[in-house]
């Protein structure tokens, strides 16, 4: 049985807004009632899908891209936007699929990606103190009293955003815009100014002309004509998650139908806290965030909470150490949960262990350390045996400046031109482009 909201919050939930201090709990109460009566986002039998997916992702028979916003805004949820964001996530899908000659798994990190983590419960500037900007789905960004108030009407926005999201994505990736004879559609406008543009299109021919020999030969699967594509995001607030947490009349087993698959975040992944007893009890494939902190011993206990039984596809292990840290303490915890005999997928995180303060004030990463992580991951797999899953990565389709280097050479003086994020920085378009054929070329080998 799914364990009362109230349980949950009696285990000391970390990370949760605070209503209460804004005289909210009453409409905290009736914003969790609404959203128990709005159907769900996602289905269980998708949610399964994904899962039989993960499973193969764990066995080294696929590899997962999962991408998107740090976090997602509700002023963000437009056509362009969202077609933007996924034209990016397809075009790294098929770089990756052709390239490498493996089956990718598509997740968007996207559709519900709205609530953050911070490190600080306030910010400073110019001598003013306001609470932190905690994601839209508790607060807004401007740096101003009032809309730094904990909301509690935000979560509802928070589903009907996703809805429209995710409604434009069923459409995008069903009704002909995946289809892939598109390829080269996806790179239009991109093509001239950019030698990975020019690289993607040389790939998008050879793909073309494939596609026109098994048409020839009268092969016209449908998986050439729409792509499965499916959500995920950091699974913070307990309030909202829990709402959406419904019996699958099926199997008469909750699932959280927020989103196909959920993760647990680095700073609430303790062994005896809500989030690990909530996820522990919902049906859908979930991933836990792994920092350079974890001990095998952590990433063990945790398996056997969240994944007793060693269901295949079930638990996925996010592991974001950092460029530096990663070839020195990842070993000891892959091969401690391999022998272990836990069941996992293993995927890379190359954004959260990589970021610092440029001097001009903005929070960035470096492309090569994003890289180098990545390469990391896959050197430390291989030399184990194990299998490298998968890349977890925080992109978008635009031209933002917020990540430096990458092909364009972007620099630390260049970050203020397009710096658009809310949270963490971003690639860009040019970048994730250039990331999926690094990654192809590392699955090759
Ligand atoms: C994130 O994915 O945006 C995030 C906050 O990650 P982590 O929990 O790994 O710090
Ligand atoms: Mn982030």
């Amino acid at each position: 049985m799914v364990p009362s909201l109230e349980d949950l919050h009696a285990l000391g939930a970390r990370q949760q807004p605070s209503y209460d201090s804004s005289g909210g709990a009453e409409a905290r109460d009736a914003a969790i009632a609404k959203l128990r009566t709005l159907p769900p986002l996602v289905f269980a039998g998708e949610c399964d899908d994904l899962k039989t997916k993960m499973a193969a992702v764990a066995r080294g028979n696929a590899f997962v891209l999962q991408g998107g916003d740090c976090a997602e805004t509700f002023s963000g949820v437009t056509a362009d936007n969202v077609r933007a964001k996924l034209r990016v996530l397809l075009q790294m899908a098929v770089v990756l699929t052709y390239a490498a000659s493996v089956p990718v798994v598509k997740v968007g990190r996207l559709a519900g990606q709205y609530a953050k983590p911070r490190s600080s419960d306030e910010e400073t500037r110019d001598g003013l103190t306001l609470p932190a900007y905690r994601g839209d789905a508790v607060n807004g960004y401007d740096f101003e009293a009032g809309s730094r108030v904990h909301d509690p009407a935000r979560l509802v926005e928070v589903y009907h955003s996703s809805a429209a999201t995710l409604n434009l994505v069923r459409a995008f990736v069903t009704g002909g815009f995946a289809d892939l004879r598109q390829v080269h559609a996806w790179n239009t406008d991109f093509v001239k100014e950019s030698g990975i543009g020019q690289r993607y299109e040389r790939l998008a021919n050879e793909i073309e002309r494939a596609l026109t020999f098994m048409q020839a030969i009268g092969a016209d699967p449908d998986e050439f004509h729409r792509v499965d594509f499916h959500t995920c995001h950091e699974g913070l607030l307990l309030d909202y998650e829990h709402a959406m947490t419904r019996i699958d009349s099926r199997t008469n087993t909750p699932y959280d139908v927020s989103a196909h698959f959920l993760w647990i975040g680095e700073r609430t992944r303790q062994l005896d806290g809500p989030h690990v007893e909530l996820f522990r009890h919902i049906r859908n494939p979930i991933g836990v965030k792994l920092g350079p902190t974890t001990t095998p011993d952590d990433a063990i206990a945790l398996a056997g909470r969240l994944n007793p039984d060693n269901e295949p596809g079930r638990l996925t292990f996010v592991t974001r150490f950092g460029a530096e840290r990663i070839r020195e303490s990842l070993p000891d915890l892959v091969e401690k949960v391999t022998a272990a005999g836990v069941d996992v997928a293993w995927v890379c995180d190359p954004m959260h262990g990589n970021t610092f303060e440029a001097s001009s004030g903005y929070k960035t990463r470096r492309f090569d350390d994003v890289i180098a992580e990545v390469q990391g991951f896959f050197d430390v797999h291989r030399s184990l045996g194990t299998w490298p899953g998968g890349v977890h990565v925080e992109l978008t389709g635009d031209d933002v400046t917020e990540c430096i280097g990458g092909g364009e050479e972007l620099l630390e003086i260049d970050l203020a031109h397009r710096y658009e994020s809310v949270c963490d920085p971003r690639l860009n378009r040019v970048q994730s482009l250039e990331l999926a054929f690094l990654v192809a070329e590392m699955l090759r080998q």
